[in-house]
């Protein structure tokens, strides 16, 4: 190395130094209400955050030290970051004339769909949601997205994977028919760096409302011993209630969109603990959509029953006090829309508060992260929503009126500027 260049380099760290003495790592942020997701609703909050953490909460204004970055927020409501436990991140479309959102996912090379997921990945953390749970990819697409938000490398909200799904159509990846198989192949994304297991327990998806069991019940025990003993946790998709009531029997601890669950699947989840992710929105969406698919008049009218079933099974699961997390089922298009589940729950029953659980404590149980996730409380990840309005009035206030987001204490959506 030339002399030259050597002081070039100690000239600048020279400035890097100077620049950055002692940044403060700390933030306090002053919320006019604060909904900390245990419960408690607090007046003036003020929401001290050291690196990823939240380090207090307090009502007390004047407590905040002089030395702090200081974010005020005093003219909105603060809410845990939100959990979606059922995306699609890598389902991306161009929207270009002519072509298909399904056509155009199986063409595009891998690298290109990582890349251009980012998009689904901003419009996610704009609805609010800093967490998801991604139930498959193709070419493990899902577990590198992962990894490169977490290095920082891609901006995104959190994501648990779980690589392909397993279904019975043996052509691609995720394919699986037989117990043996099922055990291989699960085993197959755990050590691709899967977090968790989805299985395909019947037919159904987008404009296919068909729910014909496809893995046995053997199978799916055979999946669900594998992805247990190996530590990690398991999603069975069913559109029917046959799928779903085996998923349960199993031991899933999700089960995904299912209709007409009967009374015994139902005390069998209480019992259990088996959480029911309803995804009722994601009908609606198919439906309000169809010319982006190509789906006809019929399609969408069969889309909106469906969503009907789906609406009085949830009404139903909620009655009896089965558990229940919030999940999009958001693809393409769809990202952006993600917490339009909640106002369907309400529908079904559910109070405000009780809406608002679905998508943080109770997704944050789900995941197993309900020590570091979805609640505003010391020691928690800094994953923080500002919203204009009181969503415990209306909930539609988090659906419309997202205004900033914080996650693990970096601030990734600031729409505070902009008038409403
Ligand atoms: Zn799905």
């Amino acid at each position: 190395m030339k002399t030259g260049s050597i002081f070039v380099l100690a000239f600048l760290a020279t400035l890097f130094g100077m620049q950055t003495p002692t940044i403060s790592q700390q933030k306090a942020i002053q919320f006019g209400k604060l909904i900390d997701g245990s419960g408690k609703v607090i007046l003036n909050a003020v929401v001290m955050v050291e690196n990823d953490r939240i380090s207090s909460v307090s009502e007390n204004i004047r407590t905040i030290p002089q030395d702090v970055e200081i974010i005020d927020l005093s003219s909105y409501t603060g809410i845990p970051g939100l959990i979606d436990v059922h995306v699609h991140m890598t389902y991306y479309w161009d929207q270009k004339p002519g072509t298909n959102p399904w056509q155009q996912l199986n063409r595009r090379p891998a690298a290109k769909t990582l890349f251009l997921a980012q998009e689904n990945a901003m419009k996610t953390l704009e609805t609010g949601v800093t967490t998801v749970r991604d139930l498959h990819a193709s070419d493990f697409n899902n577990i590198y997205m992962r990894d490169l938000i977490n290095s920082g490398a891609m901006v995104g909200p959190r994501m648990l994977v779980c690589g392909y799904g397993l279904h019975i159509n043996s052509e691609s990846g995720g394919g699986a028919n037989g117990v043996d198989e099922v055990m291989r192949v699960a085993r197959e994304q755990i050590s691709e760096g899967a977090d968790w297991i989805k299985m395909f327990g019947s037919t159904g998806s987008a404009s296919d409302l068909s729910g014909n069991q496809t893995f046995t019940y053997e199978e799916m025990k055979a999946a669900v011993d594998v992805t247990h003993n190996l530590g990690k946790r398991i999603a069975i998709h069913s559109y029917g209630p046959d799928g779903a009531r085996d998923a349960v029997r199993a031991g899933a601890e999700s089960v995904e969109h299912a209709v007409d669950l009967d009374q015994e699947t139902l005390s069998e989840m209480i019992k259990r603990g088996t959480y029911y992710v309803p995804t009722i929105d994601h009908n609606r969406y198919y439906a309000e959509h169809r010319d982006e698919y190509g789906y006809g008049p019929e399609i969408a009218k069969n889309l909106n029953k469906f969503v009907q079933r789906n609406l009085e099974t949830t009404r139903q699961a909620h009655k009896a006090g089965v558990r229940i997390a919030m999940g999009s089922d958001a693809v393409f298009t769809m990202f952006g829309q993600n917490t339009r589940e909640l106002e369907w729950f309400v529908k079904a029953g559910m109070t405000t508060a009780e809406a608002l659980a679905t998508a943080t404590i109770n997704g944050a149980e789900l995941l197993g992260m309900e020590d570091c996730l979805g609640k505003v409380v010391p020691g928690y990840y800094a994953d923080i929503v500002a919203v204009k309005g009181d969503p415990l009035s209306d909930i539609s206030v988090i659906i419309n009126h997202v205004k900033w987001v914080m996650k693990g204490g970096a601030v990734v959506v600031d729409k505070t500027g902009k008038n409403e």
